[in-house]
Order: C-alpha cells, then structure tokens, then sequence
C-alpha cells in the first residue's frame, strides 16, 4: 500500500528510529572524536536511560550523551517525541492537539513551541540585511499591533511597530518601535532601509526629513493606495503584508492578550521562508536545516 509523505515522515518518529533520523538530518551527528583524539561510536549504554545509546570512545572509553550540543540537550523526552512536537509545530498544529498527540503535557508542548520560535527568530537575525536600494520601492508605516497587559493585568501598554514593505523585492517586516517620535521613525528607516530607496509613508509628520537622510520621499493620504510611478498601478503593499502577518499571529496566540513577539517572528518567519500551508513536509524540511544553523553538529 503506498504511504503518504506524511506517514513516510510519522514512521521516523519512533523510539526505534528517531535516533537515526535525527542523524539523517544532521541534527545529532554522525561521527564524534573524543578529547583524546580518537574516534566515538554509538553504542548501547545503560547508563543513558532516556536514549539507551551514548557515544563512547574507541581508545579510552569516554562516555558522552548523544544529544550533547545538540537542539535535544536540554530535553528529558525522547528525541522522537521532541521530532513530533517539532513537526506539528511546524504544520501549525495547535499545541494543545500536539501535547495530546505526542503524550506530554500542554506545558511541555508550550515549552517545545518556543524553542522552535527561537529557531525561527534565530533564522531571522541571522538573514537580517537592510531592504532597498537604488530603484527599489519601500512602504513604510507604523501602527499598533498589539496592546499588552501589565503584570497586574489592566492597565494597558501601546506596543507600536514600524512595518517595512519592499515592494520591488517583494520582501517585509516589522521592527518594534518605543514611540513614532521622529528620531525613533528616523533611526528605525536608516537601520533597515538601504539609502537611495524610494520610501513611500503616509503624511505622519515625523517623517517629513527624509529626503535630508538619503531617501526618495512619496506620501500618501492614509484612505488612498501608493501609486506605482512606472506602472500607474495603485497598490498597497505594506498594509497587505500586515495583515498576513495579524492574520498568523492571531492564529498562533489565540487572543490578542496572549500575543508576544516570538509570536511575531514565527509569522515573519513563515512569511520570509514561503511556509504555505500545502507544502508542510517541504516547510519541515526547510525548518530542520534552520536548526542545524542554530546548532551545528
Ligand atoms: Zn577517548
């Protein structure tokens, strides 16, 4: 009977072959030498109750756990529960359905999710580069994006957030911002927008330097869409790129009370690296490379 890439996939994440898969994927290695200069091998060990296997040197018998320096380390569950949760975070499975499925508590789960969001806030950093240049097209647009709580739970926080939108490289994100003072708007364009760009804002008046800072500088009235001067075509890009991204966040939080940045990131994250809902395996591959970035073994 054929089986489906999904199935293909859930077969690895057995106590049996978790193990193997993870080195398939370079995210346990596959060689280790030993500080004596020799070379380890997997073997079984007792000792390593959660994995049953450790490395173990050829020469002076020095044992260490497989998961050393590995995504896993930290972690007291195995490795092909961990690659279960990863995956159902990954295909946006609710975490609470993802707890169920793997057999952990939600708790565990919540904790599995955020370390995955530090993946993806890991890629982020890692490809940050300004957007921009020379012919180049950049919305830029501030809003709120969320009010947080206090610890006390009632007064509210305005958390502001500067969107940057590429039109011509098609690529976008948010910053997050302490106040639209125009040095705050200022400095956040000149740290993420590549000088000689044409930036198109609104008529916020914090933003009426910028021809001054090396910037092409086109407004419009907040009800109207940018005009494209090659094209003529009227578009609004940014304000789509913000909702995609509300959109995701929404998805992930639940309610806008729960949301934090990390929630952000993912959404930028998914949106950076094409993560569609229909290419789930594709997306879980892609993310499994991202942790071997993050964690190089
Ligand atoms: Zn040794």
């Amino acid at each position: 009977m054929a089986t489906s890439p999904r199935m293909e996939i859930l077969l690895n994440f057995t106590q049996e072959k978790g193990l193997q898969y993870a080195q398939s994927k370079q995210l346990v290695s596959t060689q280790k030498i030993c500080d004596c200069g020799h070379s380890m091998c997997i073997r079984p060990s007792a000792a390593f109750k959660l994995d049953t296997v450790c490395w173990r040197c050829t020469m002076c018998g020095t044992r260490m756990s497989v998961r050393k320096g590995t995504f896993f380390e930290k972690s007291k569950l195995h490795i092909h529960t961990i690659l279960q949760i990863m995956f159902d975070f990954v295909s946006q499975t609710p975490v609470t359905t993802s707890a169920n499925f793997s057999g952990v508590s939600t708790g565990v789960a919540i904790q599995w999710f955020e370390y995955c969001r530090d993946i993806c806030t890991s890629k982020l950093l890692k490809d940050k580069k300004k957007l921009g240049g020379t012919g180049h097209i950049v919305e830029v647009d501030e809003s709120l994006l969320f009010k947080r709580k206090n610890n006390v739970g009632r007064v509210s926080r305005q958390e502001w957030v500067i969107g940057f939108y590429d039109r011509t490289a098609k690529l976008g994100f948010l910053r997050q911002i302490p106040d639209r003072t125009a040095v705050t708007l200022e400095a956040a364009i000149l740290e993420n927008v590549e000088p000689g760009s044409t930036i198109f804002t609104d008529e916020w008046r914090s933003y009426s330097r910028l021809t001054s800072l090396g910037y092409q500088h086109g407004t419009v009235n907040h009800s109207e869409h940018f005009v494209d001067p090659v094209t003529g075509v009227c578009t609004n890009s940014i304000e789509g790129y913000w909702s995609r991204i509300k959109r995701k966040v929404k998805h992930v939080s639940g309610s806008v009370g729960n949301m934090k940045w990390s929630h952000v990131d993912e959404a930028m994250y998914r949106e950076a690296y094409g993560m569609k809902t229909d290419t789930a395996i594709r997306n879980f591959n892609l993310f499994l490379t991202h942790v071997t970035e993050k964690y190089p073994v």
